[in-house]
């Protein structure tokens, strides 16, 4: 009922990015279908490294990324679709991360199956707007699972003209009334720490996505939750 509910609405947080310069194209733009996301380089480049990095967070987030974080879920575990690479730009080095919430209808479900096929649900909207994959790099579910999403290697797709070099992750959910669950603040704050240390992005460019650009995203309870993280000194600061 969700999902069926959020079908025609499933495109996750973000506005489409329309300015040419980093966002992607408006849907429709081209005359053929898809135009690339970006024109620009290969995206063959320094895919390895960023694998490896993403091998060697795994590794830590199994063990000791501390408390909170939860089960990482790899991407081949909630859709059998790959990015379509040649229609997004490299990602390049990490320098900014941007936290949002799918915005779509509320959701508290615990359930791995519904997280899956909700974040599938949005992969689609996204593609079917001519992107190469699903805007963001992590998703967060009620539960704490962090999902991999568009790999780290490709330049995500979730505040317009602010996607380079932004590392884009996002919560389940819709944060403007309903308050994120325990779990799940414990898991982006745990995300978030590794994260920050891994690429070694200050605080201060760790960023919701109304500080970019107008938009409810995300959410005021979580942008409140965020602004505790952000300042307190158990929290991120
Ligand atoms: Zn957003």
């Amino acid at each position: 009922m969700l999902i069926a509910g959020a079908a025609l609405l499933a495109t996750g947080c973000s506005s489409p990015p329309r300015n040419g310069r980093v966002g992607q194209p408006l849907p429709g733009t081209s005359g053929g279908g898809r135009t690339p996301e970006p024109s620009g380089t290969s995206t063959a480049s320094s895919g390895s490294d960023a694998e490896e990095a993403l091998r060697a967070w795994r590794e830590r987030s199994n063990g000791a990324a501390g408390p909170g974080m939860g089960e990482v879920v790899p991407r081949a575990a909630w859709t059998t679709t790959g990015p379509i690479a040649s229609l997004a730009r490299p990602m390049g080095r990490i320098e900014r991360i941007t936290v949002h919430h799918d915005g779509m209808d509320e959701f508290d479900s615990y359930s791995r199956q519904d997280s899956a096929r909700r974040v599938e649900a949005i992969r689609r909207a996204h593609v079917n707007l001519g992107w190469a994959d699903i805007g963001y790099h992590y998703i967060i579910d009620p539960a704490g699972r962090v999902y991999e999403g568009r790999p780290t290697s490709l330049q995500g797709a979730h505040v317009r003209d602010a996607n380079e070099q932004n590392l884009g992750v996002m919560v389940l959910g819709n944060y403007m009334r309903r308050a994120p669950t325990e779990a799940s603040v414990a898991s982006l704050e745990s995300f978030l720490r590794t994260a920050m240390r891994q690429h070694r992005v200050p605080v201060q460019r760790v960023m919701t996505h109304r500080e970019y650009v107008p938009t409810a995203c995300p959410g005021d309870r979580l942008q409140t939750m965020m602004n505790q993280l952000r300042t307190s000194r158990a929290g991120l600061a």
